[in-house]
């Protein structure tokens, strides 16, 4: 077991109180790390004011370099990257080998797209009155990023928000999820090792419901990067005041098999797509609508797949994923899979819990008005209703308050223009599921998923200012 310390203020420091982490799968105390206080928040927000005006001080190409240094060291590091994503978030370790391995390469992007970040010349003559005047725009850095993030990706998602925030110069204070802080305590020293200034990051642990309210309510903070649940997201506005926003939030994905589709690529596609990280990906497939035509040779093709899906312990070679975040979660997967099948859907494999560990699990015949469906379960399980046609398919799908992913299988052009036009999603795939990201694209739900982008590009955009200039008494 180590003892870890945050980073605070330009300093590692140990904290007045201690928190545990535990392997989720072993129930084993990994390490302990402080259990920051609001008056930690409250330094950690006044360091990063001064943080944000060395950074902005700093040339664009000077915080490229960080970031690609940082990037050379993550790729030195992925495999202490991923034994720690492991052990901490009970993610299976070829699961979380691919996760850290994607860190040098999101750094370096944000790099390249920090130092890209630029404003535009303006047509002011357009307007009468503009004639003999010259507008362009100025992209200037938000200053205090506050960077609130999940337990599911504990590396990526935070460099999703630390990345792009650094390269468009701005200071960061991050509060990890709870469960999962080393990972982001280990990229904070490969930061400063690159030369990060020390005030420009401090990542402070401790819990979400006492840090983070008195991180969005300080108006010294001018932008809240958050990702996690709808119901903290909600929270976040109530305090947040005149700031702005990033939140990446809930989702219940729907995917689409329709009559015409390649049932075999389809099923192969949702026997990856509703299990990858034990479910607990936002972009996991949970709803499976698929015409009735096809309803029992779909099955046919899909539960022997999602049969065959190793689940356990996340460091055995043999486990394709590991357990979930901890028993309690798993307990609630096992009751909203029992609940269903209280409302006449039927476990065609899997859903047997044996501690933080559920087997994937296919539940058919669920209703589209069940708990099921309607909530978000973050668990390796999908249920999957039948739909009369490609009318119906798109009504149920867009039945949700959320609309962060979606995706058809689909022969026919039409049904997929029809299907990506039609549904509200923030990202809509054509032959595949919603698990799916390349790290440059923009990221961002639609509805109760949320508001604004990801991707280092799109969150440059959201971690930066415009300000309009127009000079006056040219000739
Ligand atoms: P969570 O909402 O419980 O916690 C997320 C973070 O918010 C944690 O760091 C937590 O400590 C903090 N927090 C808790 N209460 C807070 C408060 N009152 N104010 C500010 N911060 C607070 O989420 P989780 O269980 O860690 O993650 C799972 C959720 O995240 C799921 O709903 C999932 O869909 C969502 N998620 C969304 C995306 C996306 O891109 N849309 C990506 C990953 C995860």
């Amino acid at each position: 077991m180590s003892e870890r310390q945050m980073h605070l203020a330009g300093d590692w420091t140990r904290g007045a109180e201690r928190q545990e982490v535990l392997n989720p799968y072993s129930g084993e105390v990994i390490a302990t790390v402080p259990r920051a206080r609001t008056s930690d928040a409250e330094r950690a927000v006044a360091a990063a004011v001064e943080g944000a005006r060395q950074m902005r001080a700093l040339p664009a190409h000077e915080r490229a370099a960080i970031l690609n240094r940082a990037a050379a060291i993550a790729d030195e590091r992925v495999e202490q990257l991923a034994q720690t994503i492991a052990a901490e978030a009970g993610k299976a370790l070829a699961e979380a080998r691919g996760e850290a391995g994607r860190a040098g390469h999101i750094l370096r992007v944000s790099a390249h797209e920090g130092a890209a970040a630029a404003g535009e010349a303006l047509s002011l003559d357009a307007s009468p009155g503009g004639e003999g005047k010259l507008g362009f725009t100025l992209r200037q850095p938000c200053g205090v990023v506050v960077a609130i993030t999940p337990f599911n990706y504990p590396l990526l998602l935070v460099l999703h928000k630390v990345g792009p925030a650094l390269a468009a110069g701005n200071a960061v204070v991050l509060k990890p999820a709870e469960a999962t802080p080393l990972t982001a305590l280990m990229l904070c020293e490969i930061l400063l090792e690159a030369g990060l200034p020390p005030l420009a990051l401090s990542v402070i642990t401790g819990s979400g419901s006492e840090l983070g309210p008195a991180l969005c309510a300080d108006p010294r903070v001018r932008k809240i990067s958050f990702t996690g649940s709808t119901p903290v997201g909600e929270a976040i506005t109530r305090v947040a005041g005149v700031k702005r926003l990033s939140l990446e939030l809930g989702a219940t994905c729907p995917t689409l098999v329709l009559a015409d589709a390649d049932l075999e690529a389809a099923a192969a596609a949702i026997a990856v797509g509703g299990y990858v990280n034990a479910g607990q990906v936002c972009i996991s497939v949970q709803r499976v609508l698929v015409q009735s035509a096809v309803h029992a040779d779909f099955l046919d093709a899909l539960v022997p797949r999602v049969a065959a899906i190793e689940a356990g312990d996340p460091l055995a070679a043999s486990s394709t994923i590991g357990s979930l975040i901890s028993e309690r979660e798993a307990q609630r997967v096992e009751r909203a899979i029992a609940e269903a099948v209280d409302e006449g859907a039927r476990v065609l494999v899997g859903g047997e819990r044996d501690g933080a560990v559920v087997s994937p699990a296919v539940v058919d015949g669920v209703a589209p008005s069940a708990p099921l469906s309607r909530d978000e379960l973050f668990g390796p399980a999908v249920a999957v209703t039948p739909v009369a046609d490609v009318d119906e398919a798109i009504r149920v799908a867009n039945d949700s308050r959320y609309g962060l992913g979606a995706g058809v299988f689909t022969k026919d052009v039409t049904a997929a223009m029809r299907f990506v036009r039609e549904v509200d999603a923030g990202a809509l795939h054509v032959n595949w599921t919603p698990l799916w990201r390349a790290d440059p694209m923009p990221y961002g739900g639609l509805k109760g998923s949320g508001i604004g982008k990801e991707g280092p590009r799109y969150a440059v955009e959201e971690m930066t200012e415009l300000k309009t200039v127009v000079i006056h008494g040219l000739a």
